[in-house]
């Protein structure tokens, strides 16, 4: 069967019918999903969680320019592997993924075809002929419920169920997505809100706040925020239950609502367990704050009654003002309120000081000691043809009293990733300068970070330091983390622009785990992709990392690009690499990053033996 829609094509086949396989089967095999690359366009192969269903998705490689690749080869799998259960159903169940059968502890055959309503709660089983409906649809209504499922064997499962509808070649279909909550309740209230009112305690939600907090800064308001947490709350829900817990948050919001008058204070339930008072009385900062934890204390005292037991609760409170602390309040209501629960103290109020851990001002002082002193220095590693074993060139990497890692947010954070990398850029082109005066033809590439391209003295910096060495700047290779060469903006991509133009090399580094679109990448006019290390660890065990590996290889041939695998530690992940035409590699199977005298007797030696 072969549907055509719009621009996509897609073949369905399914192993009970009559029919004779076709050849595109066989790329299939023992995998769950596979994508390859054809000419210029995309083909997904899926098997659908029976086993017996495959799909073969084509898809133009113009037509997805803007969509992200990996999401792309990842949407393929993650039906399969996500710990949310997807049912697509009409009145009878036609797909469920494999965690559906975790939760309902039965096996696919038994699940597909049985009727919607075994699966479903009454309400949503109540609301499903609206579901259904053309308006519903359009006007993308979403029902969601929250209980508990009793299981035949006698388990029980808290689920959050959000269920969907939409078109499929015109005929509508159900969809559920299924939440386990028995653990993740707090990551699931979030979830939750996709409306304005908590439907425990009827307050306004997360998202009411936000806007909420914005009005008040449009208006000009003075305002004062206070985050309340209950402490061990999942404690009352574990032993009690939900039902227990709910009823008790129910009380506690009906208490606040008593004891604060709607005129001055509004309040809100952010996440489970979290409450929001947002104060707009004009009294004195640190009265106000005393004046609200005083009074929920005293609300406190009394203890809750439920089913015949006594429960007592005690909270945290976190506060920031507007305007005196700035924009985003609520964030800083939360710094505060974490910095209360770790120093266990009953509230504390948003400073500058609570954003930086101890951890962060040592490393702060350490490098600035490491510059003063110049010990920021600068190791090599080789970058290797794979199919030559020659160096063609060195990435620098930086090397200082801190692990990179560590160190560079700091460093970016406190403004220095400027003069940090000028200083990074001058010993690493140096080193270069020396070694193709010594007749080695090579290239060496340095990572910058967003920070860097973002200052308009970056490149006037880089053109200064190539013409006062006089080294061809297409010697030189600036890495950009995938993630960050995708942020959208003009000054980037005018800086990168006037670099490529200036004939400097553009990398793409940690290919794969940021979110490129192929035109964004042939805007950028990148030179290089280079894989992530994490893609090529589990190769070639992994059938999976495989096929992302041979795809991005497929993407860079496609642009015209060289492809570099990070991370090499193994023979046998050369030996995939070559086959499937990554260019060059680098890890620790050649060598690991190593000082430039060090690296000078590794280029001296020429060859690697692959
Ligand atoms: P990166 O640019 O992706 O660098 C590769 C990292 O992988 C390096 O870690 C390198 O030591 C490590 N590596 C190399 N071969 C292997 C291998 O076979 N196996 C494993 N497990 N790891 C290998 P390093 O030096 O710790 O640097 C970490 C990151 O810090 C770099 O990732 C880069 O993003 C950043 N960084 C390092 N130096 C600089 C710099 O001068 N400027 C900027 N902006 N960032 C830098
Ligand atoms: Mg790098
Ligand atoms: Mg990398």
């Amino acid at each position: 069967m072969e549907l055509e829609r719009d621009i996509v094509k897609l073949e369905v086949f399914w192993e009970d019918s009559a029919q004779t396989p076709p050849e595109w089967i066989k790329k299939i095999e023992d995998k769950v999903s596979f994508i390859e690359l054809v000419d210029s366009t995309v083909v997904l192969y899926i098997r659908i969680a029976d086993l017996k269903t495959f799909l073969k998705i084509k898809i133009p490689i113009r037509e997805i320019s803007d969509v992200n690749i990996k999401n792309l080869f990842l949407l393929s799998q993650i039906f399969q592997k996500i710990p949310i259960g997807v049912l697509i159903f009409k009145q009878q169940v036609v797909y469920a993924n494999a965690f559906i059968e975790k939760i309902f502890e039965k096996p696919y055959v038994e699940i597909v075809d049985s009727p919607a309503k075994d699966f479903l709660p009454e309400e949503i089983i109540r609301n499903i002929q609206k579901l259904f409906s053309k308006e519903s649809i359009e006007r993308e209504l979403v029902l969601k419920w929250i209980g508990s499922f009793d299981l035949l064997s006698g388990n029980k499962r808290h689920l959050l169920i959000i269920a969907t509808s939409t078109f499929i070649d015109e005929i509508p279909f159900g969809i559920a997505l299924f939440f386990d909550i028995s653990r993740e309740k707090n990551f699931l209230t979030e979830m939750v809100d996709l409306h304005s009112y908590d439907s425990i305690t009827g307050l306004p939600n997360l998202k009411s706040a936000l806007e909420f907090i914005e009005n008040l800064r449009k208006n000009g308001k003075r305002f004062l925020v206070g985050l309340v947490d209950i402490d061990n709350f999942s404690l009352i829900n574990d032993s009690f239950g939900i039902e227990t817990g709910d009823k008790v948050l129910r009380e506690f919001v009906e208490r606040l609502r008593k004891s604060f008058n709607p005129n001055y204070y509004q309040l809100f339930r952010t996440v489970s367990d979290q409450f929001l008072i947002i104060s707009l009385r004009e009294t004195d900062r640190m009265k106000e704050i005393k004046y609200i934890v005083n009074k929920i204390k005293k609300l406190l005292e009394i203890p809750f009654k439920v089913d015949g037991s006594e429960i007592f609760l005690s909270v945290n409170f976190g506060f920031s003002f507007y305007p005196e602390h700035g924009d985003s309040v609520l964030t800083k209501a939360e710094i505060a309120l974490k910095h209360a629960r770790e120093e266990k103290l009953s509230y504390a109020v948003y400073s500058l000081d609570l954003e930086f851990s101890r951890e962060t001002i040592e490393i702060l002082s350490n490098i600035k000691e490491d510059i003063k002193n110049d010990r920021i220095e600068v190791f090599f590693q080789p970058k290797v043809d794979l199919n030559s074993g020659k160096i063609l060139g060195a990435e620098a990497l930086m090397r200082s009293s801190v692990p990179p890692n560590k160190a560079i947010p700091v460093i970016i954070r406190y403004g220095l990733m400027f003069d940090v990398g000028r200083i990074i850029l001058r010993k690493s082109l140096e080193n270069l300068k020396q070694w193709l005066e010594n007749g080695h033809d090579i290239s060496v590439a340095v990572n910058v970070s967003i920070s860097q391209l973002l200052d308009n003295r970056f490149f006037p910096l880089v053109r200064r330091t190539i013409e006062k060495l006089r080294i061809p700047p297409e010697k030189l290779i600036l890495e950009v983390t995938e993630s960050e060469a995708t942020v959208n903006s003009n000054n980037l991509f005018s800086t990168i622009k006037a670099l490529v133009e200036y004939g400097v090399k553009i990398s793409i580094d940690d290919f794969g785990t940021g979110y490129s679109s192929l035109s964004r990448l042939k805007m950028i006019k990148a030179h290089e992709l280079k894989i992530d290390l994490s893609f090529i660890k589990n190769v070639p065990e992994s059938e999976e990392d495989k096929s992302i590996v041979k795809f991005i290889v497929d993407i860079s041939k496609l642009l015209k690009m060289t492809s570099v695998a990070e991370g090499i530690e193994r023979k046998e992940q050369i030996e995939f690499l070559r086959k499937i035409g990554c260019n060059e590699g680098q890890g620790y199977f050649f060598s690991p990053p190593v000082p430039a005298k060090e690296f000078e007797r590794l280029l001296e030696k020429e060859v690697f033996a692959i």
